[in-house]
Parts: C-alpha cells; structure tokens; sequence
C-alpha cells in the first residue's frame, strides 16, 4: 500500500510543481541510516539552469567542498583533505561525470570546475508517507527527529486517512499534514508546516534508553553539508529507482509506474512480482524510457550539452 501511495504522490508532485524529487534517501547526520525519508523535495531557483547544464548525475560533495574551483586548474592531490586513495576516487569520478575537467602538465592532472557549483536549490521539504495512520509505527518518533534536526525546511505528514485531533496532537506542531487520495490526485492541506531553523545546531536523536536518550549535537555547516548532500542525491536519482513486473501482467501506467493488469494496482515489483505471486507468468518487463519521462516531465536533463570553457589558462603548462 505504501509503495503505491508513495509513488502516486511523486507522480502529482511532479506533474503540479517543479520540484526535483527522490524517495528513500538517509536524512540524518550522526547516524544516516537512523532516518530514512520517504520522499526528499528540491525547490529549485533560477540557477538550476547552469546546474542541469553540468552533469544529469549527483555530484559528490566532496568535490563541492574541496579546494577544486572554476579558476586556476589545481594539482589534485592539494584539492583535497583527506586520504590520497579518497581523493584520486572522487577526482576520477567529478572528472566521469564532467564536473571536473582536466589539464595535464609533465604527467600530473590539474582539475578545475567546469562551472562555478550553483546555489541551485532554496528550500528542501521532506515527506514521510503514513497512507494509514491506524498503523504509525514509529511516526512520531521519526517526526520529532526531522523537527529537532532541522535539516528540512519544512516536513510533512502525507496520508490517505481521514485526520482527527488526536492524529493531530500526536504530532509535533512544526509537522504539516496533507491528505492525498492517489486514486484521483486529490490533495488536501490539513495543516501547514512550520519552517524548521535549518541553519542552527540541530539535534540528532540517536537512541531510546528507559531514562534518557542518546543525542549527537549536528552543526549548522553540517547540515548544510547534508542539504547540499540531499539535493544532490535527488537530482541524480530521481523517484523512479524502481523495477517494471516481468510479468504478463506487468504494465507501466500513466508517468511510468509499474502496474499490474491482473489485480488492477500499483506494484512494487521487488516485492510483489514473482514466483511468490500465485498469477506470475514469466515474461520482459514492459519497455519504459523513464529518463526520457523524468526529462520531459521535471527540470531535469537527461544528456545536458555540457559547459563549453575557454581553455585560456592552458598555454603556461606547455
Ligand atoms: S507477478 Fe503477480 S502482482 Fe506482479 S504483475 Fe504478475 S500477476 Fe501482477
């Protein structure tokens, strides 16, 4: 039920707003793995124009944040504060994915940005999908960690149940709630979020004991760190990080989500297809360009024409 509801609010969000989106990305800091959010939305601004133009794929903040600029091309071994092994990966891999270009001089490689790195995006909203609230599971505790973190401008509570007070007063008053139905796209705005303080020491909450809890204090550049991280990730991955059903029944509908004819509904073909299905017939799964998709239907570019420089700085290493 939650992949389908998931992927039905990715799919009208993207067709109503111009947002970058990912699902299932680690959105803490101490621990990454202690808060994983459902769906993870980039507002971008009017540089996403230079940042679709460098590279369809993530780029790694450690190249962002190493000595490496759009200037003067430096010796890449100086770019970088940290092991030698760590560097050489992320130079191969921002020079892969034309973040990085190079020069060569007597046998070393000097890296440059392609294009100064763009302040692409303003806002990031996190959205944790409950379809229905009869069942929370640790919901409130996952939503105090995204309010006491801050890494999110806002956060909200996504489902397809009816809303009571007491849903309400379960979950801290910075959460907004939408009701979202995915049968018809209808989405309702229960209660607004707050804006979350994104650029102060934040709190991570680790661990539960009877009489305390166990907290790592996240700094304001940490965070940013990890938005720029967020961002990143989003706009290299996507929402549709999923299999077709290889299947008869296997079919993509509308925005390419994997359907299956024989019960009517949306599936997540990891779990549901299979030899474990008692209708499983064998068969290729249906054929979906779902880059071409996200392209035509997201600011993303699938093949960007890349940055073309001027190699003015070439001539002093020759
Ligand atoms: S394996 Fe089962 S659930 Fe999946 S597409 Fe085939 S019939 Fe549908």
């Amino acid at each position: 039920m939650e992949f389908g509801f998931e992927v039905s609010l990715c799919s009208y969000l993207e067709a109503t707003t111009d947002w970058i989106l990912a699902r299932q990305l680690g959105a803490a800091v101490a621990e990454p793995g202690n808060r994983i959010i459902d769906i993870c939305c980039v507002i971008p601004n009017q540089s996403i124009d230079t940042r679709t133009q460098i590279t369809a794929r993530s780029i790694p903040t450690a190249a962002i944040d190493s000595a490496v600029g759009p200037g003067d091309a430096v010796y890449w071994r100086d770019a970088f504060d940290c092991h030698p092994e760590r560097a050489r990966s992320v130079t191969d891999h921002a020079i892969e994915i034309g973040f990085f270009e190079v020069e060569r001089n007597g046998g070393r490689r000097y890296i440059r940005q392609v294009a100064r790195y763009p302040q692409w995006y303003d806002r990031l909203i996190g959205i944790e999908n409950k379809p229905d609230l009869s069942r929370p599971g640790n919901l409130e505790q996952q939503l105090r960690l995204d309010v006491s973190l801050g890494i999110f401008d806002e956060v909200v509570l996504a489902t397809e149940s009816y809303v009571t007070r007491a849903h309400l007063n379960r979950i801290p008053d910075e959460v907004g709630v939408w009701r979202f139905d995915p049968q018809n796209g209808d989405r309702t705005v229960i209660r607004e979020p707050q804006q979350l303080p994104t650029t102060e020491t934040g709190v991570e909450l680790l661990e539960n004991h009877s009489l305390k809890t166990d907290i790592a204090l996240i700094t304001a550049e940490q965070k940013q760190r990890k938005r720029t991280q967020l961002a990143e990730r989003s706009y290299g991955k996507g929402w549709r990080t999923y299999d077709f059903p290889a299947c008869v029944h296997g079919a993509a509908e509308d925005g390419a989500l994997p359907y299956c004819t024989h019960y009517g509904c949306l599936v997540d073909a990891s779990t549901d297809c299979g030899v474990g299905c008692p209708e499983f017939a064998s068969a290729d799964p249906p054929a979906v360009d779902t880059a071409a998709i996200r392209d035509d239907r997201s600011p993303w570019v699938h093949q960007p024409d890349g940055i073309v420089r001027t190699q003015s700085g070439l001539d002093r290493f020759f």
